[in-house]
């Protein structure tokens, strides 16, 4: 078991005052910022002063740094063991702007073929299109055809720690390795396992994260966090260079406040969407429901989460059910939600109640027929983030008796 220990981590970082020493941190809402001598402004634009300790404490302008927003990148780089965080207003903006401050026009990337549809997009089209950014995509299971895909100028290798949709764990020691002996950097979307996973602690370089989900656990709030070294953090916020600085995906600090009151119970609701997911995938799998979940000891990468992973926060909140084809997981979905009440038909994760979407033609619809034939994501995938209302007995009663009604129990 890993010695980081993310939440006493997050317990140090929050101990933060509001103004009047408010227990909360206060909300700065100003754009821009005074400095009291007219000196001080060459100097924060200069690089020479700025938000940290080695700058003073000097803020200049909100799409630069805000305090609020600093505060939660300083709370997000704890729950990472990194030295350094920022805010995003999307998930993927964080993606993009880690992705353009480490590659250059005409550089490469090596990334998993399993990953969220819209970084896919990203990847397979945006880039290429707009900046000659190539990306070689591959089983991120097969280290070898890993290797094989690195060019001299490939400058990340880019992973999911659990791939949406399909829980497949990057073993991220040997990728790494595989990354770091070829001069690049390996960059880890981390949005399915906060605190379970810390991918920093086992070898990569940049973690990214859609706080939108887990992270914020409400489904109100559209957020996004690049963790990574101090040096990593202020190339971004760079006035000529940097990505987040100069493409301007901001943070509102209201936002960031409200996911700031939410993180110090990420530990006890992971735990619970965990244990639910786990209790569920047990009784799923014994019923021999065709069901992906990596606390199944069945799951290829079983032992490897249990290496990699903070037991104390169990295996996720995703399981996935394969319904067999899209016409049955639309009939499944459409009877949970409509009569059985157990969740919503709608995509995203990590909220209180359950979420369920078939991923082919939801959240992994920007891959091809072919690229979700090569990813092994099924047409009739059905991916649910387990929520935590309702007792267990009464969900599982209702998705029992859905998967009844449509004879999915064998
Ligand atoms: N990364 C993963 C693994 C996701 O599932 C998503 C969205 O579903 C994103 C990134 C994008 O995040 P956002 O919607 O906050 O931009």
């Amino acid at each position: 078991m890993p010695t980081f220990d993310p939440i006493e981590a997050l317990a140090a970082a929050r101990h933060e005052f509001g103004e009047h020493g408010g227990v909360n941190m206060s909300i700065e809402a100003s754009t821009t910022f005074t400095v009291m001598d007219a000196e001080m402004m060459p100097a924060i634009f200069q690089g020479r002063r700025g938000p940290d300790e080695a700058g003073g404490g000097c803020y200049l302008y909100g799409r630069h740094f805000n305090p609020t927003v600093y505060v939660l990148g300083r709370q997000m780089a704890a729950l990472e063991g990194a030295q350094a965080g920022y805010c995003t207003a999307s998930g993927m903006s964080a993606i993009a702007g880690a992705l353009l401050q480490l590659c250059g026009a005409g550089e490469h990337i090596v990334a998993s073929n399993t990953i969220y549809g819209g970084s896919f997009a990203l990847l397979h089209d945006f880039l290429p299109e707009k900046t000659g950014i190539r990306t070689t995509f591959v089983d991120i299971t097969d280290h070898e055809a890993v290797a094989r895909a690195f060019t001299e100028r490939t400058r990340v290798l880019y992973c999911e720690t659990m791939a949406n949709p399909l829980l497949t764990v990057a073993d991220l020691p040997r990728l790494a390795e595989i990354a770091h002996t070829r001069g690049a950097k390996l960059v880890v979307d981390n949005t399915f396992t906060p605190l379970i996973v810390a991918p920093l602690q086992h070898g990569a370089d940049v973690v990214v994260h859609s706080l939108t989900k887990f992270a914020n656990g409400a489904s109100d709030i559209i957020a996004g966090a690049v963790c990574g070294t101090n040096e990593f953090i202020m190339q971004m916020m760079d006035l000529h260079r940097g990505s987040l600085m100069l493409l301007g995906p901001t943070m509102d600090p209201r936002a960031a406040f409200e996911i700031s009151l939410r993180l110090p119970h990420l530990g006890l609701r992971m735990v619970e969407h965990s244990r639910r997911a786990q209790i569920f995938a047990n009784r799923l799998h014994e019923q021999k429901v065709p069901v992906i979940y990596p606390g199944l000891p069945h799951h290829p990468q079983h032992a490897l989460l249990r290496k990699l992973g903070n037991a104390a926060y169990g295996a996720g909140g995703i399981l996935c059910i394969d319904a067999g084809d899209l016409r049955r997981a639309n009939a499944f979905m459409e009877l949970l939600q409509n009569k059985d009440r157990f969740g919503y038909m709608a995509v995203s994760l990590g909220y209180f109640d359950t979420l369920m979407s078939c991923s082919a033609v939801s959240t992994s619809s920007e891959l091809s027929a072919d690229d979700l034939k090569r990813a092994g994501i099924p047409q009739g995938l059905v991916r649910m983030s387990i929520g935590y209302t309702g007792s267990v007995e009464q969900r599982w009663s209702q998705l029992i008796d859905a998967l009844r009604t449509l004879n999915l129990v064998r």
